[in-house]
């Protein structure tokens, strides 16, 4: 795992209080196969009453070192990411996030899969409260 910024290192360090147990399970599982970026975790520029204020929910710039965007890498995550039990949401730009296939994937796995227009190509993830 690697961080765009040292406050998304702070908010996920061994013992932060700024994040939910659930999100660092949920992270640290989907990191033992994939290395994540992760670029924001709980501050940062977020819509109002973002879960990532509360803890929930870490977004992800780049997978294996490649930027998230249309490749297989970012499609291979986000697949697995939807299957992993530990994600209530997922949002990612809108050729993934919109596609056929992966909308059923979702739905399959009881995910809420949205299009993401924050700040550039990311993946969310978001874990319940
Ligand atoms: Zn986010």
């Amino acid at each position: 795992m690697s961080f765009a910024n040292d406050q998304a290192r702070l908010d996920l360090r061994a013992g932060s209080t700024a994040v939910k147990p659930a999100l660092v399970s949920a992270i640290s599982a989907l990191d033992s196969n994939y290395d994540l970026t992760i670029t924001s975790v709980a501050h940062g520029g977020h819509v109002k009453n973002s879960a990532h204020y509360d803890g929930r929910a870490a977004d992800v710039g780049a997978v294996n070192g490649t930027a998230i965007g249309p490749n297989t890498q970012t499609w291979d995550f986000v697949r697995d990411a939807i299957a992993s039990g530990k994600i209530q949401k997922l949002g990612t730009f809108a050729a993934i996030a919109n596609d056929a296939s992966m909308q059923e994937w979702a739905a399959e796995h009881g995910v809420e899969l949205f299009v993401d227009t924050g700040s550039g190509p990311h993946v969310h993830l978001q874990v319940a409260p």
